[in-house]
């Protein structure tokens, strides 16, 4: 069975005060929601503590990135250890703000998968395609390409720990989403990219993100190889971020 997860990504957002009122509010909401869903906040660094404090058994705590290195002169790096240490069970890797306003290469996606899984930390790993690579029907080639890089080191032991969150470039922050049929078309691709490298496919899960609100996210996360969603702009609001969360099935 694999898990159904709905992940927010906070972004460079929020504050003391956003964290203290959404966490409570989303934590009191989801308690009696019976979905099976597992919830996963991802605040900036800096919040990853506070929201672990308020956050309860039910909500999952994650940070955006993590270095390719376990320690050492790296400034401004955090290893997936301390992300651990810090109570963090998830890392987004590969984000697409990473890959295009910081040059994050599919090499470094792969070292940083690689730490993180070693770390103990679950890796959502991002892919997709940009608009122009869509338009020259090169989606599935680019995004199978991405995925086969990222996931190059996985031992067959660390499946369990791997998350793939398919997020169309030209979806993120737009408004714009995938067709549902796209969605879904796009995952069952890397649902079979992932068999054919010898992955538990059925079992790894696999998000959709890309402007996903209240009233999109029923429909996507009905298809059935959508298995929850990362959500970025709807999860700074806790009235849409566990709507959300209701909608899966
Ligand atoms: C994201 O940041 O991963 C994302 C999907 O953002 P948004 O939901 O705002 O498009």
């Amino acid at each position: 069975m694999r898990r159904k997860i709905v992940a927010g990504n906070w972004k460079m957002n929020g504050s003391k005060d956003l964290v203290s009122s959404l966490v409570g509010q989303v934590r009191s909401e989801l308690a009696p929601l019976d979905n099976g869903v597992e919830v996963v906040i991802i605040p900036p660094a800096l919040y990853v503590s506070d929201v672990v404090a308020l956050a309860g058994s039910q909500i999952a705590v994650g940070v955006q990135n993590v270095a390719c290195w376990d320690s050492g002169a790296y400034t401004g790096e955090i290893a997936a250890g301390m992300a651990r240490d810090a109570g963090c069970s998830y890392t987004l890797v590969g984000h697409s703000e990473r890959r295009q306003l910081f040059g994050e290469t599919d090499s470094q996606v792969a070292a940083k998968v690689d730490r993180a899984l070693a770390s103990g930390l679950g890796a959502v790993i991002c892919v997709g395609e940009t608009l122009e690579e869509r338009e020259a029907g090169k989606a599935e080639e680019v995004v199978s390409a991405q995925v086969r890089k990222a996931v190059a080191d996985v031992g067959a032991e660390q499946w369990q720990q791997v998350v793939v969150a398919y997020e169309p470039v030209w979806a993120i922050g737009t408004g714009k989403t995938a067709t549902t049929e796209d969605a879904q078309a796009m995952h069952a691709s890397i649902r079979a990219v992932l068999m054919s490298l010898g992955a538990p496919a059925d079992e790894v899960s696999l998000l959709y993100g890309g402007s996903v609100k209240a009233d999109n996210a029923a429909a996507l996360f009905a298809q059935p190889d959508i298995d929850g969603g990362l959500i970025g702009g709807a999860s700074l609001s806790a009235k849409d971020f566990v709507s959300i969360c209701r909608a899966l099935p």
